[in-house]
Order: C-alpha cells, then structure tokens, then sequence
C-alpha cells in the first residue's frame, strides 16, 4: 500500500480551501473503512472509523497492538457522545463544557452502536474532542466518530511529526495528514467516570488539581501509577504494557540538581569506556555541561510544558543517532510534571536511580 501525505498549508487555521480538499479527500478514505494518520495537540493518531469493527481491527494490525488494549473515539462536537454513550453523568458535561476542545479523554459507559472492537470488548468508551483545527475539520469530514491511538507502532514512543508517523507506518496506512509539530507532546489525561469513583487513569496536560477544581471533589489518580512496585493493576489496560521505549536504555535519574548532575557526569565516563553511544535529556543550563554523544535539552528542570513538547522527539531522535544508553535528568513530576514522570519511567522499564 502507498501511503499518501497530505501536507496542511494553515495548520492553525483557518484552512485554506487546498486543505480542506486534501481533509475531505481523507474523510472519504476513513467512511470507505480506510486509515489515516492526523495530527492532534497532544501526539498524531491512527484514525479508522470508529463505528466500524473492521476499521478498528485494521488500526490493531498496522500498530501490532493486542486487541485487549482499546481505543479513543475522537468527536468534532460535545453533542456526539449522546450517541455513543450512555447513562452520561452531570461531572461528564460539566468537564466537557470546561476542557473540550482540549487534551482530556473521558470513560464512559458504551452504547451498543460502538463497536466491541473499538472498546477492546469493554462496555465502556473513552471519547476525547480535540482542540487541533485539523483534527477536528479531519472528524468532521469523516462522518463524526474517529476511532484513533496513537500512530506509533506498539511500544514505542508516540509520534509528535508526520515524519515520524511515517518511518513507523510508511506503506501500512492509506494516507497522513502533515499539520506540523503537536503543541503538548504527551497524550491525554484519561479520567474515568464510568465507575465508583471518579478518577484519572492516565496523567496528562489536564492535571488531576484542574479536575478536581472543575468539580470541587477530590479527583485522584489510579494508585497503581503512582508506585510502579502496586500489587493491582492500571485501570487503563494501555498503561499495563510497555511503552514508549527507544532501543536504547533509559535511565531517569533523581536528587538535588548537583548529585544529579555529578551521577550523570560519571555514568556517561563509564558508559564511554565500555564502547557505549551515550545519550542525555537535560535543561538548557546543563547542555553545554555534558560529554555525552548526543546531548538534547529544554527549558528548566521545572518546566514541565518545555520537557514533555519534545520528550518524544528526543526518544526517537536518540534512535534515529543509535544511543545505546540515554540518562535523563531530574525534570518537575509535579503539575503536568507527572505525566511526563509517567511516561519517562514507562520508556525506563518502570525503573530510575538515585542519585
Ligand atoms: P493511545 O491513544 O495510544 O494513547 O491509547 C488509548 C489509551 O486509552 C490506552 O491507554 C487505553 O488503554 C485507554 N483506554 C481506551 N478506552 C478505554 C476504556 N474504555 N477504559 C479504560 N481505558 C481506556
Ligand atoms: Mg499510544
């Protein structure tokens, strides 16, 4: 299969009349149960149509993602979860009136209409409206109901540019809309309000701080993510399998900045004598600091928006260069921190070192 790319001239908008060609021609790709790859504000997503089984066994197949891990149905306007949700709680309205269009994947309960398939067999759904103008016009021109994860291939980090949808997907997908560089980086906060309590599954630019203000509860987070030694299990079956991993080693490191510095310092010294390709994700203050073969950095080490913007990017990037050991420093996990804590240690293998 040849997968096309479509490149967006306006990507945030307004689209020029070209774009909205190239978006329509996309949406009759996905009703005629094709796939597309397009961007969103957090990473790009694999899109299918999500009222359609067979789409969705196709998004499983080019990801090599098991079945049992389900997926994101994307909307274009808060109205559309009626038809694919029901029994919709008034804590679902009120975050989607605060956060929609924006970076939060809500869990509902599923009406029959969405596909098993779509669900990973579950009853219940997870809806997201993005805020990206591509994306949402992508929706709409697709018949509303976008089933899409993200479009990497299983395990590995998530794509934040077409040219990174491609070297995982090239010749597997029908096309790929180019509408530049997502501006968070790290995939959506997932909140469940589908079961006892309301909580998030997966940490994410929406924190569960600016959840629990919307509703004035305690919204907290599935404790199995908090500690990676947790005898139970994430609620979110995504967050039980290994992600996010480069081929080379990861290794967060955590401490007071100078330990953290002096441990990386020496790490890299060593990991140098054994013939290793050394790797580091710093803040701009440290990047002139290091001997390491490839140094990427961003922001302060408590700028959670900076590091988590190009996290992925460095992931891949360090691939891209053969980096056999990757050392990170000690970035915030708190606020937005955390997601960016929660993908790092995935990527790690669930595993840091203190300095
Ligand atoms: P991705 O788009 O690649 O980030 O994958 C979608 C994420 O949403 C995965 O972690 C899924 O496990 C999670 N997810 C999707 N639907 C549900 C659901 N009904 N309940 C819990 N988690 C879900
Ligand atoms: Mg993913």
């Amino acid at each position: 299969m040849k997968t096309e790319v479509y490149t967006i001239e306006n990507p945030e908008g307004p689209l020029s009349e070209r774009d909205l060609a190239m978006i329509a021609r996309c949406g009759d790709i996905i009703k005629k149960g094709g796939l597309v790859a397009f961007p969103t504000e957090t990473v790009y997503g694999l899109g299918g149509d999500a009222l359609n089984p067979a789409s969705a066994e196709k998004i499983y197949a080019a990801k090599g993602r098991p079945s049992d891990n389900p997926l994101i149905v994307h909307i274009c306007e808060i109205q559309a979860i009626e038809k694919i949700a029901q029994d919709i709680p008034e804590e679902a309205r009120i975050l989607a009136e605060r956060f929609w269009p924006g970076p939060l994947t809500m869990i509902l309960r599923a009406r029959d209409i969405v596909p098993r398939k779509t669900t990973g067999g579950l009853d219940t759904v997870a809806v997201r409206m993005p805020s990206d103008v591509t994306a949402r016009e992508f929706i709409k021109a697709s018949g509303g109901y976008i089933a899409a994860p993200s479009a990497n291939i299983s395990g590995k980090p998530s794509p934040t540019t077409a040219g990174y949808v491609l070297e995982d997907m090239d010749g597997r997908i029908d096309a790929v809309i180019d509408g530049g560089a997502g501006a968070i980086g790290l995939e959506s906060t997932i909140v469940d309000l589908a079961g006892d309590r309301i909580q998030v599954l997966r940490p994410g630019y929406i924190t569960d701080h600016m959840l629990s203000e919307a509703l004035g509860i305690n919204v907290g987070t599935d404790p199995a993510l908090l500690d990676p030694n947790c005898k139970e299990r994430p609620k979110a079956p995504g967050m039980r399998y290994r992600h996010y991993a480069p081929k080379g080693e990861v290794i967060p490191v955590r401490g007071s900045a100078d330990r953290v510095f002096t441990y990386i310092t020496e790490g890299l010294a060593k990991a140098k004598l054994e013939g290793r390709k050394t790797g580091v994700f710093c803040s701009a203050d440290n990047a002139d600091r290091y001997d390491a073969d490839v140094v990427r950095s961003a922001g302060a080490l408590d700028d959670a928006e900076a590091a988590a913007h190009v996290f992925y990017t460095t992931l891949r990037d360090m691939d891209d260069e053969d980096v056999d050991i990757i050392y990170v420093e000690n970035f915030t996990d708190l606020g937005f921190g955390e997601a960016l804590w929660n993908r790092l240690l995935k990527s790690a293998g669930s595993k840091w070192e203190e300095a």
